[in-house]
């Protein structure tokens, strides 16, 4: 894979360049023969990313999405108590790296912000100021010599390193338990689990393409739910059916059949950009094969809640405020970064069992447990906080969890059976992406990847 992925970027420029051909040529064609049509199957930046490159090639575009609204996973929020502030409760960073949103927000004149922080560590009360906690010199040059020398793995060697859990990777490495310890609760906010549910491989590949980078650099100022809004407008929204939720997807004599709580569609092609909890609730006609079906049930999603709680004063002083931690609450940032007022939104963070805890309370116990979880640090923050809004994405109906989390075994045991087109359905989606895998970036690069394919055939 690492290897490949260079070519893999260089080909998605390629492929981005013969697509503007494809573009050009294609109005004449289309002007001249009945317009090709796609349905779409989910509205969030897979399904609007890959409907945009398709309009824009001359094809008719139907998007069905089950919400009411557009954006899936990326979904941001104004606490009713200061409906000044926006934090987000889905998708957060945008990196530095992830090509394909950031030239979108250029073309569509959406300003990034930066979103950049400096971790401190709070371990069992004790608070340590970021720069001075972390791996000892030796492990992390010998981590960063492991995940340079990747590119040289044979393919033997990557799909035993997919076999083993991350957290063995590193304990393989010679990291002390303590240093385990500390990895854990810092790259379990990555994966969303603790990193002895994470493929060795899969957790390997993405640090390997981020390097010295975590790509957590910029958000979209105003939120970034605005990329959806500014999808939405260029795709037209009467071409984007909300409250619709596909059940069934029928294929016959060259044609798509998709059929809906709220009526019929017929398409020449369909895009599929659902997360596998969902994927499992469509009837296929002619069936998917089973080994496809097996796939999408066994790929599960990592377990997080989001808890924007918002207080009267910003007590943590620095805009780049973060602070990993062992209490429940987590991993906590400050979401509203370079927005102006006296008050301030922090959000607790929580993977894996502490987001099934915070989960299982009320607004009001977890507004508890997270301001005081925060009194070692400073013992006002459970007076100052005035109103809290959480969301818990392993309760989400469709998701079932926040993104796809690869057990060992299952980046090259599972992902290449998701990956496989159906006849004329085509799949894309955060969790289908190679580079970036878990983010907006991977989500957009699928959708347009499906588009692509439409578009040349
Ligand atoms: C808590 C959290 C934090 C995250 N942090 C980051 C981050 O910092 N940076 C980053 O880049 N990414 C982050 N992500 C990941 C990012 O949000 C996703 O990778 C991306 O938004 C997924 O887009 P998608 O289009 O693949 O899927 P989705 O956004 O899930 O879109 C699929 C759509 O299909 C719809 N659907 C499902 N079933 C049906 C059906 N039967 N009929 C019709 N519609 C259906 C769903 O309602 C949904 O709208 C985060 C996600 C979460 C939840």
């Amino acid at each position: 894979m690492f290897s490949e992925k260079m070519n893999r970027r260089e080909f998605l420029k390629i492929s981005g360049f013969a697509a503007l051909g494809t573009v050009l040529s294609a109005k004449g064609v289309f002007a001249q023969r009945k317009k090709k049509h796609c349905v779409i199957i989910g509205a969030g930046f897979s399904g609007l990313a890959g409907a945009f490159k398709l309009k824009n090639a001359g094809w008719d575009v139907t998007v069905l999405e089950a919400r009411s609204r557009f954006g899936g996973r990326v979904f941001s929020h104004r606490i009713p108590e200061n409906s000044n502030l926006i934090c987000e409760l889905g998708a957060e960073w945008v990196g530095e790296h992830h090509e394909r949103i950031i030239a979108l927000c250029k073309d569509f004149s959406l300003p990034l912000q930066e979103h950049r922080f400096a971790d401190s560590l709070m371990q069992n009360g004790k608070v340590s100021r970021p720069k001075t906690w972390g791996l000892s010199e030796t492990s992390k040059n010998k981590l960063d010599k492991f995940l340079k020398s990747l590119d040289n793995y044979s393919d033997a060697k990557l799909r035993l390193m997919d076999k083993q859990d991350w957290w063995t990777v590193l304990k393989n490495l010679g990291l002390s338990d303590e240093e385990l310890r500390l990895r854990d609760l810092a790259d379990s906010t990555d994966f969303g689990e603790d990193i002895r549910f994470v493929s060795g491989y899969a957790a390997a590949g993405e640090y390997a393409v981020s390097g010295e980078f975590n790509e957590m650099d910029f958000k979209i100022t105003g939120g970034n739910s605005r990329l959806a809004e500014e999808f939405v407008k260029r795709i037209g929204a009467e071409n984007i059916k909300l409250n619709t939720l596909v059940e069934t997807v029928i294929q016959s004599k060259g044609l798509v059949t998709v059929k809906t709580n709220n009526g019929k569609f017929n398409a020449d092609a369909c895009i599929c950009t659902v997360p596998t909890a969902s994927l499992q609730k469509i009837k296929f006609m002619p069936e998917l094969p089973a080994v496809q079906q097996k796939a999408a049930e066994s790929l599960i999603y990592a377990r997080i809640i989001k808890n924007s709680v918002l207080y009267d004063e910003r007590f943590w002083e620095a805009d780049n405020f973060s602070m990993v931690t062992d209490a429940t609450s987590h991993y906590y940032f400050h979401s509203t970064q370079k927005q102006t007022g006296k008050q301030g939104i922090l959000t607790a963070y929580a993977i894996g069992d502490k987001a099934d805890v915070l989960a299982s309370q009320d607004d009001k116990r977890r507004m508890e447990i997270i301001t005081r979880d925060l009194i070692p640090f400073n013992q006002n923050a459970p007076a100052l906080a005035r109103g809290i809004a959480s969301y818990a994405w392993q309760r989400d109906e469709f998701t079932k969890g926040a993104y796809a989390l690869y057990r060992p075994g299952q980046w090259f045991g599972v992902r290449p059976y998701l990956l496989k087109p159906h006849g004329k359905v085509l799949f894309a989606g955060e969790h289908l992406s190679d580079d970036w895998q878990g983010f907006m970036e991977g989500a957009i690069e699928t959708g347009e990847a499906a588009a692509d394919r439409l578009i040349k055939t």
